[in-house]
């Protein structure tokens, strides 16, 4: 049978999440690289009709003109990845760096749009831009023989938008595409779109608010497309939803749980701006409210230290009730490389929705829950419990189950 070769479109794709997935995706086809740290090499998941690394071909969207290179280098400096690895896939970077296409700034707010050096329309209608991402998309799919694109959104942090002024349905939301002061959604939405519409997938791994409108669920459905989101779970939030059960099922009362997160990467400099901090600290701070019977006290800060680089320290102090009401305390560190945490997603994001397009799924794709600080249509907000319903779809027809 033919090779299947894929696309993976990464918006927001000269930034530390999307060039470590690169250098990363170059590592392990070249066989550089361990499958650590990569959920869909899983013994869970072996057998099943996954993408292998050497069939996916990446591409993407960008505001800013450095090259990859320029941020892997920066990354090596951070001894965030090794600097031979980046010596040995610098052809290979050169390569997508070719690939890659200036995106759109709609409603991105001043501190995106401050970062922006690459030529780009500003004065578009959010349907031209569409239109101009489309393109994009289906060049790419086209020139490289692709059998399907996963659109994915790493792209900085977005104010939030209100939801509420969104329409509910498709058919209202479309004809608002012609006027760029009345359409309601931003860039990430727009990317949504262009996905939908060119037939590919989408999956937001930011908090902005790409295709969670239940407008462009609903365009996802008519063009038999699929997409999830949102915000990867990688670091703190991927502990609180793995610790906060285990004091639910102790019937052990959570009375305050306050999180300070400190790191100094890019995304740290845009989250340094209230407004966009504001969608991120939402997405962090909401699902202890959902896991425990009484909804704790809370606060989660953000703050940019640049000295940190991408290294992410999170600090948090819980204080619980047990038995008699006593008063108990726990704390913990974690510090983590931020990228590096959050790459192997974004490859096993594209292998098993890829693997849901083989399976003729369209819509969203709940049973990805567990890569989501916010996951679309998911009430569960356990870790385990959301992991156990994707090893329960990765069993769905498989024989090996
Ligand atoms: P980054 O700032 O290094 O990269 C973001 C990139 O997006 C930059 O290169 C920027 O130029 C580009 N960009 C901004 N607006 C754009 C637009 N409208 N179109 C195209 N490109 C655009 O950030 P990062 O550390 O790579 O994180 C990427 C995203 O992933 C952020 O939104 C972050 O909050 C989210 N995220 C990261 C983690 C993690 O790193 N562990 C976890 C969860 C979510």
């Amino acid at each position: 049978m033919a090779k299947r070769r894929i696309g993976i479109w990464l918006i927001g794709a000269r930034g530390g999440v999307a060039t470590t997935a690169i250098v990363g995706l170059v590592a392990l086809r070249n066989g550089q690289a361990g499958t650590t740290g990569l959920v869909s090499e899983l013994p869970s998941f072996a057998g099943l009709d996954l993408p292998d690394w050497k069939d996916l071909v990446v591409g993407g969207h960008e505001i800013r003109s450095l090259s990859l290179l320029d941020t892997a280098t920066r990354l090596a400096g951070e001894q965030a990845i090794d600097h031979r690895l980046l010596e040995s896939c610098q052809d290979e970077l050169a390569q997508i760096d070719a690939r890659i296409r200036p995106g759109t700034l709609y409603r991105v707010g001043p501190t995106i749009a401050g970062l922006a050096d690459l030529e780009i329309p500003r004065d578009e209608t959010p349907r031209e831009a569409v239109a101009r991402l489309q393109a994009d998309l289906e060049a790419f799919a086209t020139s490289n023989h692709l059998e399907h694109v996963v659109v994915v959104n790493v792209a900085s942090t977005e104010p939030p938008m209100d939801l509420s002024a969104v329409p509910s349905s498709w058919r209202q939301l479309e004809p608002l595409l012609d006027s760029p002061e009345q359409c309601p959604v931003p860039a990430s939405s727009l990317y949504a779109i262009a996905a939908f519409e060119s037939g590919c997938s989408y999956i937001n791994f930011t908090p902005a608010l790409g295709a969670t409108p239940a407008a462009l669920d609903e365009l996802a459905q008519l063009r038999g497309s699929r997409h999830m989101g949102y915000d990867g779970k990688t670091g703190e939030t991927l502990l609180k939803s793995t610790l906060a059960p285990m004091f639910a099922r102790r019937n052990l009362q959570v009375l305050s749980w306050v999180g300070h997160n400190i790191f100094g990467n890019l995304d740290g400099r845009v989250l340094d701006n209230p407004v966009n901090k504001a969608a991120k600290v939402r997405s962090k701070d909401h699902l202890l409210s959902q896991i425990l019977p009484q909804a704790p006290q809370t606060l989660v800060s953000i703050e940019y230290i640049e000295s940190m680089g991408d290294w992410k320290t999170a600090w948090d102090h819980l204080h619980f009730a047990g038995f008699l009401g006593t008063r108990m305390t726990m704390q913990f560190t974690w510090q983590g490389c931020d990228s590096l945490l959050a790459a192997p997603l974004v490859l096993d994001l594209v292998r098993f929705t890829e693997l849901a397009r083989r399976r003729g799924e369209t819509g969203t794709l709940k049973f990805l829950g567990s890569f989501f600080k916010s996951p679309l249509g998911v009430e569960e907000q356990s870790f385990e419990r959301q992991f156990l319903v994707l090893e329960q779809w990765a069993c769905q027809g498989h024989d090996q189950c």
